[in-house]
């Protein structure tokens, strides 16, 4: 349930799928609000951010000037959390970039692009991830030429592993996952994200 005191959680809304996310983040107790200028992203007290093409998000990124203007918020403490081109954009590295590919760069991971081949080749599988609970819980995962991670470094939490490949992680305030809970009716992975934007607004606002 939505109530007034819950976080604002913008979804980045340049290309991708935003309107999962935005129903998403309303069934996980956030509100949520469309990101697409620098006034818009002042607003939020979290940002997600979909998938869709890594290349066109980080080229409209620039175009649209929030790449800076969303580091230096990251650089603050604003939470963030990438699913798949999410995933690509915040990655330190990436392999199977285009040259030069704008990107965030503040997730310490290395990730390879379409790493699990391309679209013939998306699938499903269940896996367990840990969303804070004592047990992990079993969430369907959807990857779609998902970006495969092909390393972690020290301060990234592995949530979820699936066939010994990390496919959630979180460092701090950022959280990523290389396949879409968007799309499945289940919001448990969006409940953990309004948690940790809940625990990140100040008192005052
Ligand atoms: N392969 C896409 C990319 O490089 C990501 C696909 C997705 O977000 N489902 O951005």
């Amino acid at each position: 349930m939505v109530t007034t005191d819950a976080p604002c959680i913008g979804v980045l809304a340049l290309q991708g799928d935003v309107s999962e996310h935005v129903r998403a983040i309303e069934a996980a107790g956030g509100r949520a609000l469309e990101v697409r200028d620098a006034d818009g992203l002042e607003r939020v007290h979290g940002l997600v951010i979909p998938g869709g093409e890594s290349t066109t998000v980080g080229m409209l990124l620039t175009r649209f000037a929030l790449l800076e203007p969303l580091r230096r918020r990251i650089e603050r403490g604003l939470p963030v959390y990438g699913t798949c081109t999410g995933l690509i954009l915040l990655s330190r590295a990436i392999d199977d970039g285009l040259e030069g590919q704008p990107h965030l760069g503040c997730l310490d991971v290395r990730v390879r692009r379409n790493g699990y081949g391309r679209q013939l080749q998306s699938f499903e599988a269940d896996i367990e991830m840990r969303l804070g609970g004592d047990v992990p819980a079993v969430v369907r995962a959807v990857f779609i030429r998902a970006p495969k991670i092909v390393a972690t470094g020290g301060a990234v939490e592995v949530l979820a592993w699936h066939d010994g490949v990390a496919v959630a992680v979180r460092q701090g305030s950022l959280l990523a996952t290389s396949f879409h809970p968007e799309l499945t009716r289940d919001c448990r992975v969006h409940a953990l994200f309004v948690e940790m934007c809940r625990a990140a607004v100040p008192i005052s606002s």
